[in-house]
């Protein structure tokens, strides 16, 4: 996949003299650009998927069978044993991973020649592969398999039972306060913790593990860090000339996208088109006598799987979407209404969206103090970053933040919080 055409294309030439926007531009020309390429592979690799589907197994087979022929695998006879032994013994419940592997060792099981003891993590991967008792696993999606299982469903959920035994944590995990780990004490530079006192008011307050620390005995209401917090996320506003000028230059850069797509699938009907002249052309000639049997089926079959290669690129191309626009649109609103957004989340949500506008969290007495992340500087009403557009063409790293911020929108947590607000709206 020709990554440079963009710019080829293009001929831009980028200087540090190069205007911002300019600069923005090209960013998220690779941007785009590495973001097709990993979704030409992505729709390239659905068609495993669909022999996945079939029931087959896509490459090596899991240990304890081995290949009959392209598609189909069958029990081997060498290796079978030991995996069935393995879920026979570790579904009882009472051996860890490591005693296992002795286990099966001292009963004369060999795992390979050259590790006759398998390492845990060998042994982990064989018990909860359900492909043992017939199913094929792809991505995370289940199907029913064409090969003969080795045990059965009920063994198999016997094991991953024993296996929540076996990894029980030895000690409860501690509640899931918001701010734990997020803030620094001023004086000392451990992490807040927090506990719940009277039974339902959560506090926060040095854990003094640098040693002695006055600051230790300080305890913070989670509502007043809260309300700090909510006051730093409310200064944070995109003006319209700031969101204009980014819608803009979004829009320009998609526009040069499609125009690529549609000329790489031009050019991909066109070599198509050429093959199926080719291969017509081949026929005519076997049937005139000009070549023999042998050399058409070869051509044939050749030409053949290389048109079905190129009709897989088009339908891939097709398919392939950059959601550049939609990114934009998600920095954008997340420049506009990061408070409202914080205010519907719940804590992992609220954690993740502080996480990407603000940094080095220190809390001083009652007193937070914060900084904001780049660009969210620019966007933050009162303070010296927030200027105005004309001066930040000057900005060469402007652009840079701006894109690296939202490329990094994708992320989960504004779709959760979208579909949240969808819902209750
Ligand atoms: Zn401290």
């Amino acid at each position: 996949m020709p990554l440079n055409l963009h710019f080829v294309k293009e001929g831009t030439i980028l200087t540090p003299e190069s205007h911002s926007s300019e600069k923005f531009m090209h960013l998220i020309k690779v941007g785009m650009a590495r973001q097709y390429v990993q979704n030409l592979s992505e729709e390239v690799k659905k068609g495993l998927t669909q022999k996945a589907k079939e029931g087959y197994v896509t490459g090596k087979p899991p240990y304890g069978y081995k290949k009959l022929d392209k598609k189909n695998s069958v029990i081997d006879e060498k290796t079978a044993p030991y995996v069935v032994r393995a879920f026979e013994l570790y579904s009882k419940g009472d051996v860890s991973l490591r005693q296992l592997s002795s286990r099966l060792y001292d009963e004369g099981f060999i795992y390979k020649d050259t590790t006759p003891k398998a390492y845990k993590t060998q042994i982990e991967h064989i018990l909860k592969n359900p492909f043992y008792y017939g199913v094929v696993q792809y991505k995370g999606e289940c199907y029913e398999g064409k090969h003969q299982a080795l045990i059965t469903k009920e063994l198999f959920d016997l094991t991953q039972l024993a296996f929540r035994k076996d990894n029980k944590p030895k000690h409860m995990i501690a509640r899931n306060f918001l701010f734990a780990g997020m803030i620094k004490c001023s004086k000392c530079g451990c992490n807040l913790s927090g506990e719940i006192k009277k039974g339902k008011y959560i506090y926060y307050s040095c854990t003094g593990g640098k040693g002695e620390c006055e600051q230790q005995h300080i305890y913070i209401k989670e509502e007043t860090i809260e309300k700090q917090l909510l006051q730093a996320l409310s200064r944070i506003t995109i003006t319209d000339e700031h969101k204009e000028w980014i819608s803009s230059v979004l829009a320009e850069s998609f526009k040069d996208e499609q125009r690529y797509t549609k000329e790489r699938i031009n050019s991909l009907n066109t070599q198509k088109q050429k093959l199926r002249e080719r291969i017509d052309k081949i026929y005519l000639d076997k049937l005139d006598g000009k070549i023999s049997e042998d050399f058409w089926l070869d051509r044939h079959n050749k030409w053949t799987q290389d048109l079905f290669a190129i009709q897989n690129a088009i339908t891939a191309h097709e398919k392939t979407n950059i959601n550049f626009i939609e990114m934009g649109a998600k920095f954008l609103k997340i420049c506009n209404e990061v408070e409202d957004l914080y205010k519907v989340a719940d804590n992992s949500e609220k954690r993740e969206l502080l996480n990407y506008v603000l940094q080095n969290l220190c809390m001083d007495g009652e007193s937070l103090s914060y900084e904001y992340k780049k660009p969210f500087d620019i966007f933050a009403k009162g303070l010296n970053r927030n200027k105005k557009l004309l001066e930040l063409s000057e900005d060469r790293t402007f652009c840079i933040d701006i894109f690296e911020a939202m490329t990094q929108t994708s992320c989960d947590l504004l779709r959760n919080i979208e579909d949240f607000m969808q819902n209750i709206a």
